[in-house]
């Protein structure tokens, strides 16, 4: 199982961010409201991820860091309407295939916590009693220690830092209610508090994409029939183009896709203007009318009406701009 694993983890962990983004997306499938990090050296040392989320029961720890066990798939049917970010059950399982991997956790019906090590060439876990709130901690220690190719391919701690925190500005702009702490090598470098009313957003917006874009960036809330539309646009008056701001999200799940760059695009070029505008959106569809699972990546996104969803985004867009404009 330990070479299957390795496989595995190709495809998933190709650096800490990837590490980072599948145990943080556990923990807000686990519904925490708190989930802090802490890296040393940029990831490649150590990555801590706690999290106050439902936890995981003494009985399915072994289980979780086993491949394809999942807790997030009742029947095949679920794949087509896949809300919940993991449904492949192999995350865990491919960490700690290469790196030394804690998994300590309790849960509300416990009176105690438990944590889980995998251990040797053959990955037997073991488990020990542990101290530990309910919810979940994940210590990767060491990661690719025992894959010395993709070790050397690690870049520099600076470099893999910026990873994460560009992964982490991404998920805190679509999960405003998380309050989430980035710690790297003993220093509280990142603290987005939670975001419970507009004014608290905006802050959070401030610290990701700039108290300029926060301050004057219009605020969008459309709504037609199955679609949803809501976020911040930039101001057609400010003139600066920032082409690393463009943040879209289909059920809080950030995407790039061609047709809605074209749709943002085409908004402003009908105002006669050329840049390429900033913004922060989140679309809401039935999950129904799109498939997730272009691309393990989860990236990409297929919209079964894409016609339809650009033309919606358009005129959305249209109208918002053109209020400001007249
Ligand atoms: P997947 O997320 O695709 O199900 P993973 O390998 O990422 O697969 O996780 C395996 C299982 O371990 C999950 O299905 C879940 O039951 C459990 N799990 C992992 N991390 C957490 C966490 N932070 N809180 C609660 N449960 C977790
Ligand atoms: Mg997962």
């Amino acid at each position: 199982p330990q070479l299957a694993n390795q496989i595995a983890a190709g495809e998933v962990v190709e650096r800490p961010a990837s590490v980072i983004k599948e145990l943080v997306e556990n923990s807000l499938d686990a519904g925490a409201s708190q989930v802090d990090i802490e890296i040393e050296k940029g990831g490649s040392k150590l990555i801590r991820i706690r999290d106050n989320g439902s936890g995981i029961e003494k009985a399915d720890l072994t289980l979780a860091l086993s491949r394809h066990a999942t807790s997030k798939l009742s029947s095949l049917d679920d794949l087509d309407a896949i809300l919940s970010f993991g449904f492949r059950g192999e995350a865990l399982a491919s960490i700690s295939s290469v790196s030394r991997l804690t998994l300590t956790s309790n849960t509300l019906e416990q009176n105690q916590a438990w944590k889980a090590q995998t251990e040797g060439i053959e990955m037997a876990v073991k488990v020990l009693p542990a101290a530990h709130p309910v919810g979940t901690s994940i210590e990767v220690v060491d990661l690719f220690f025992n894959t010395p190719a993709r070790r050397r391919f690690l870049k520099s701690d600076k470099t893999e830092f910026t990873h994460i925190d560009e992964w982490l500005k991404r998920i805190v702009l679509a999960r405003k209610n998380v309050h989430f702490t980035l710690k790297h090598n003993g220093k509280m470098v990142r603290n987005y508090r939670s975001a419970n009313s507009q004014t608290q957003y905006l802050q959070r917006l401030g610290q990701v994409c700039g108290k300029v874009f926060a301050e004057t960036a219009l605020h969008i809330d459309c709504e037609h029939s199955d679609l949803k539309l809501n976020g911040y646009l930039q101001s057609p008056e400010i003139h600066s183009n920032h082409a690393d701001i463009q943040y879209f999200y289909v059920n809080g799940r950030l995407i790039r896709d061609r047709l809605v760059n074209h749709a943002v695009r085409q908004a402003f070029n009908e105002l006669n203007l050329t840049i390429n505008p900033s913004y922060v959106l989140m679309l809401t569809i039935d999950p129904y009318q799109v498939d997730v699972n272009v691309h393990p990546a989860k990236h990409e996104v297929r919209f079964h009406q894409s016609r339809y969803v650009h033309d919606y985004l358009l005129q959305a867009l249209q109208s918002a701009l053109i209020q400001i404009h007249s």
